[in-house]
């Protein structure tokens, strides 16, 4: 098939590339660059620098390239940045995916994999764990909000193009690089535990700190559900050929949309995601406990059962150490990220 991947350049959209190329699919990535890396992409798949925002030249890419499916996962993707820089957020995410929008219905795509995220949950109440789809959704940030808005307008755009049909895809925490250490994740700045405990095990940060140990959870640390980005990737392939195989029927929202939550359905909490890292590094890097984070709920895992019953779709890596091995693998390759920006 002919498909375009959106931030094709960045952490999760790289890996859709390569995987989709590897699997024969023609490629088309558009990223702007803000946050992705051109030496992401592999050579024999066509890059467009370009904005999303850019209405036209998105129609000419997906006119030019006869895109039939469309994999979405440029955003900016920073909850504390969002809350600082709303506008932004709003403008880069919704914005953005608007104008996607207005390409596809111009250039008359039918198909669409959506990144969502569980942040459109907001902070459900722990009774409400493990998380199925149909929580009430209550983003208490505006990164959440931005894609909660794009999951409506997606929703009412199918309902109004009865030939148009996603699949949103609501990721947990996604972790891990592609097995054969190629690609990784390289995140400027970095924010997130897993490459940060690695980051500490290569001696590039003194220590690092956990936040929060007082809360209601077993060990005091926040508990959260790691999804290999493969196992991520192989969720959307599946849904790109059940949206090939079924069209817009089995929609959840009138239209032809569906929703799913990506996760391995159980969590580990920050201490027991350290001591996996300490275990797989075999280094004892330095742990200092800190303060809590400004909007982390106490615990995060997803009911993945729907996804399953529905697409036949359940993730392959379910331990955190094999997924922090696939990490380590491309951090100790590439110490300093990607070059081409280093
Ligand atoms: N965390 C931490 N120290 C760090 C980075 C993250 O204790 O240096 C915690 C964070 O508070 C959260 C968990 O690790 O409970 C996962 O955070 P991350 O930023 O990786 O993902 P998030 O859950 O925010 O999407």
């Amino acid at each position: 098939m002919n498909v375009l991947v959106t931030g094709g350049a960045g952490y999760i959209g790289s890996h859709a590339v390569k995987r989709l190329h590897g699997d024969g699919h023609r490629v088309v990535v558009i990223d702007n660059l803000v946050r992705g890396h051109r030496a992401a992409v592999p050579d024999g798949v066509t890059f467009v620098e370009l904005d999303l925002r850019q209405t036209e030249a998105v129609t000419d890419v997906l006119r030019e390239h006869g895109v039939e499916c469309v994999m979405h996962f440029a955003a900016l993707a920073y909850v504390g940045e969002s809350v600082e820089q709303p506008l932004r957020y709003y403008d880069n995410n919704v914005g953005g995916s608007m104008s996607l929008l207005r390409a596809i219905d111009a250039a008359g795509v039918k198909r669409m994999v959506f990144s969502s995220t569980c942040a459109t949950y907001g902070e459900p109440a722990p009774e409400h764990m493990p998380m199925n789809e149909s929580l009430p959704q209550q983003p208490i940030n505006p990164y959440g909000w931005s894609k909660l808005m794009t999951e409506r307008a997606l929703i009412d755009y199918a309902v109004a193009t009865p030939d148009f049909a996603f699949v949103a895809h609501r990721y947990f925490n996604v972790a891990g690089s592609a097995a054969d250490g190629s690609i990784g994740e390289d995140h400027r700045p970095e924010t997130h535990l897993i490459p940060i405990l690695l980051q500490a095990a290569l001696g590039q940060r003194e220590h690092v700190t956990v936040f929060g140990d007082d809360y209601p959870t077993p060990d005091g640390t926040c508990i959260r559900d790691y999804i290999h980005v493969e196992d991520l990737i192989d969720a959307h392939v599946v849904a790109m050929d059940a949206l090939n195989d079924t069209g817009t029927t089995g929609g959840d929202s009138g239209g032809g949309g569906r929703f799913f939550n990506l996760g391995i359905g159980r969590g580990y909490s920050v201490r027991e995601v350290i001591d996996a890292a300490k275990r797989v590094t075999g280094v004892d890097f330095a742990v200092k406990d800190g303060a809590r984070r400004a909007g982390d709920p106490p615990q995060l895992f997803a009911d993945p059962s729907k996804i399953k019953r529905e697409l036949g779709w359940s993730a392959t890596y379910t331990d955190i150490e094999s997924m922090i091995e696939t990490a380590w693998k491309w951090f100790q390759a590439h110490p300093k990220g990607y070059v081409d920006d280093a």
